[in-house]
């Protein structure tokens, strides 16, 4: 048989509406997307071979036009401490990209990439520093949960688009992702337990509000003001706060998700106590959760953590003023490279050698 992969679209990346299509112009009945859709999505099929309860002439034709891309784990840590698990997954192309699994009282939570690298610039961010190097397909971002998933055997029940990438850089894909997520005969996750984090690109936010899928969005604050925002991340530069702010507010109302923030605290820059007041005054009367997160020091870059003490008065002080607030917990803490940063160093490994 002749091998070409690459002429056959991966299956993964399909919302169900296509495949029923797909089904509907080769002359097949429409319920097999659904059971095609269960092998993937719900008992993780590896390949067509296995699906049982289809035709074999039928698992045969999908063979011949698909394939299901898969993710070649290169290399996994896992925490002592708590037993998250950060994972270092080989594309098809030989691309890689990072993923983390935490376990929690209510689940297990899956962080995935949405993109092998990243063209954002934020300065504190090792996801960044070698530029995007290509956007992830939908069936790439699904290909992390399934193999997460398939490894710890046992079902995914939240997702937080955090890994490397600005998901909102790769729009289409997404959605698409999205879609297949949530869709009740797929991996049928709520949208509500899935969590897109942005640095804040207005466009798509507001396109996002009008999708109809109402996830969780978590917006890559950082600094309370223009100014200081800027130093930290060059995409204020082109989406100013004001604005950014404005579409957050307007994603809440039209989805009623509370909205989170997210605020890196790297010291010296956005944690005195005059930052604290200021952002208060920037999320007053939103309903809204901030996370602070003492920066994860990243080789490359000089940004280090405020002492401990520090970060807890910036929280108390929003806390005075009616803000729920908290520091994140740090999962896996022992081998908690900073985002990207196993990735990176996996990439300077094989440029040396
Ligand atoms: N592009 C998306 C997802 C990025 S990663 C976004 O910007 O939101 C998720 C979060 O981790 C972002 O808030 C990002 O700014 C933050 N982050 C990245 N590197 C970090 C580091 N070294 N220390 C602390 N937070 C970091």
């Amino acid at each position: 048989m002749m091998n070409e992969p690459e002429k056959r679209g991966d299956i993964l990346s399909m919302t169900k509406a296509e495949l029923e299509e797909w089904m509907a112009e080769a002359g097949q009945k429409r319920f097999r997307a659904g059971q095609v859709y269960e092998w993937l999505h719900v008992r993780h099929a590896s390949s067509f071979a296995e699906m049982s309860s289809l035709p074999k002439a039928l698992r045969q034709e999908l063979g011949e036009r698909f394939r299901i891309a898969s993710l070649k784990v290169q290399e996994v840590l896992t925490s002592r401490i708590d037993g998250t698990q950060k994972y270092l997954f080989a594309l098809e192309d030989g691309n890689v990209i990072e993923s983390v699994l935490m376990r929690y009282s209510y689940g297990l939570s899956a962080c995935i990439s949405s993109q092998a690298g990243c063209r954002m610039g934020c300065r504190f961010c090792a996801s960044t520093i070698g530029g995007r190097v290509r956007d992830l397909e939908a069936g790439e971002m699904i290909g992390q949960v399934i193999m997460m998933s398939r490894l710890a055997s046992e079902r995914i029940s939240h997702v937080v688009i955090m890994g490397s990438g600005e998901p909102l850089d790769n729009y289409g894909n997404l959605v698409r992702f999205l879609r297949i997520m949530g869709d009740p005969q797929g991996e049928c996750l709520s949208l509500r337990d899935i969590t897109v984090s942005t640095c804040g690109i207005v466009p798509n936010i507001r396109r996002l509000a009008d999708e109809g899928l109402p996830v969780t969005l978590a917006l890559s604050l950082h600094a309370p003001s223009q100014e200081k925002r800027e130093r930290l991340m060059p995409i204020a530069k082109k989406y100013r706060l004001p604005e950014v702010m404005d579409a957050m507010r307007e994603y809440y109302d039209k989805t009623k998700r509370r909205i989170t923030f997210e605020y890196s605290c790297v010291d010296g820059e956005n944690t005195s106590l005059e930052d604290a007041a200021m952002l208060a005054g920037l999320v007053r009367g939103m309903n809204c959760h901030i996370n602070l997160i003492p920066v994860n020091p990243v080789r490359e870059r000089s940004y280090r953590r405020p002492d401990r003490r520090k970060v807890e008065a910036f929280r108390d002080m929003l806390e005075k003023r009616g803000i729920s607030v908290t520091i994140r917990r740090e999962m896996g803490r022992d081998i908690n490279g900073a985002c990207g940063q196993l990735r990176r160093s996996y990439l300077l490994d094989s440029e040396s050698s």
